[in-house]
């Protein structure tokens, strides 16, 4: 390998792992975690200096539900223990029905989700991944891949100690954006369509106060906004910037109305972008495709929206197709732009989280590719690990 890491003029090599997880957003712990459960040398890599991303920097406290509005739990495994883990040291609780015992009744008409604080989440999540053993990489930004043959021997990132080569065995983007997957040649699909957003808390006469500013998602954008790129610089600084105007316009609003010493007082730190990039995968799921079986299901998702429809998602839009060792995890699976609004939500997203790490681990260990993966033996080791798999 010395001769790879030379020619991109990385200055240290870390150690080979099995498993490399690139982002660590939800998806990326839960694909960490899962990786290091099953026994694989893991190291997650993140830009920012903690972990959950949207769903903690991004200030998206609302775990949205595991359950499909019709009193059935469709989504197990990590991702229901990361909504616990999201309690662990904040305040909020579980809803009684959806606890142990809970009134089965009940779940008909109130679905299994919470909110959350985001400190405490970080500290949880942290801690969770050491207990596992996984190496975390804070300030450390990939920046390329190197690879031969749909092969990738390694990443190169930036950090601290210089430009860095990680070598493994298996790589899971779980960036957010797809930046792996378009780095490293799969076809990717971009959305130039992303609306203004400011999730924010102020704090004033109330305490504090969670506001959820966005532009209409569904409707027209309003005449003084317009729509932004992921994968566009100007657009992603523009986007941020904007925001922040968004805000400031809400918090004196409230200074003038009702709440004279109201001020902003948690602003996002990472970027409130929905659908940026995503991968095109040997299958893209398409929201007409609702209550259909697939032999590569690795887990189930409801639809946050409405109560009732119940989504299997396809192995085939995780794994990689022009690298045999690559898997995407969360926001970035193959999915339609409709399927799309739903998959890309924290508990869908832990959940391909979770299924990307135990492939990974399972190629790290086999050596066999991602799309030739023995779907039943990851089925299996799923299941095992608390996912639902097939419908209800
Ligand atoms: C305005 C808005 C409102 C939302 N509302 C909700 C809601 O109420 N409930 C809900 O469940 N979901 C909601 N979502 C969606 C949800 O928050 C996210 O889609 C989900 O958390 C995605 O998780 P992820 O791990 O796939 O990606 P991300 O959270 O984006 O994580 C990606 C991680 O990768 C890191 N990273 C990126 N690039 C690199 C790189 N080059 N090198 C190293 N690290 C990198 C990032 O820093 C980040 O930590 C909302 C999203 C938005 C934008």
């Amino acid at each position: 390998m010395a001769h790879v890491w030379n020619e991109v003029n990385t200055v240290a090599v870390e150690a080979e792992y099995d498993v490399c997880v690139v982002g660590g957003g939800v998806a990326g712990v839960s694909a960490a975690l899962a990786a290091a459960r099953e026994g694989a040398k893991t190291c997650l890599i993140e830009k920012e200096y903690c972990l959950g991303g949207l769903a903690t920097l991004g200030l998206i406290v609302i775990y949205l539900p595991l359950c499909d509005g019709h009193g059935r739990q469709v989504i197990s495994g990590i991702s229901e223990e990361l909504l616990k883990v999201s309690l662990k040291y904040g305040p909020g609780s579980l809803p009684d029905c959806w606890k142990e015992g809970g009134n089965i009744e009940e779940r008909k008409t109130k679905r299994y989700l919470t909110d959350y604080h985001a400190a405490p989440m970080i500290i949880a999540l942290e801690e969770l991944l050491l207990e596992a053993g996984v190496t975390i990489m804070y300030d450390t930004r990939f920046c390329s891949v190197h690879r031969e043959n749909g092969i990738i021997h390694g990443v190169i990132a930036e950090n601290k100690s210089g430009r860095i080569g990680i070598a493994a065995k298996a790589f899971v983007d779980a960036s957010g954006d797809a930046d792996i997957c378009f780095t490293a040649g799969e076809k990717t699909v971009s959305l130039n369509t992303n609306r203004r957003t400011g999730w924010y808390f102020s704090m004033g006469k109330d305490g504090l106060v969670r506001h959820g500013l966005t532009d209409p998602i569904y409707t027209e954008i309003p005449k003084d906004s317009r729509l932004y790129a992921g994968d566009k610089h100007e657009d992603v600084t523009q986007h941020a910037i904007d925001g922040r105007k968004m805000i400031l316009k809400h918090v004196q609003a409230l200074k003038n109305e009702s709440d004279p010493g109201a001020y902003p007082a948690l602003i996002p730190f990472y970027d409130g972008m929905r659908m940026t990039r995503r991968l095109s995968g040997a299958y893209t799921l398409d929201e007409k495709e609702v209550f259909r079986d697939f032999e590569d299901s690795i887990g189930l998702t409801g639809d946050w929206r409405k109560p009732g429809p119940v989504f299997a998602l396809p192995w085939r839009t995780i794994a990689g197709v022009n690298n045999a060792n690559l898997a995407a995890a969360g926001r970035i699976i193959s999915v339609t732009t409709d399927m799309w609004d739903i998959t890309r939500v924290i508990p869908p997203a832990a959940l391909t989280g979770q299924a990307a790490g135990t492939g990974a681990a399972i190629c790290a260990k086999t050596g066999v590719a991602m799309k030739d993966l023995p779907v039943k033996k990851l089925q299996d080791t799923l299941r095992a690990n608390g996912m639902i798999i097939e419908k209800p």
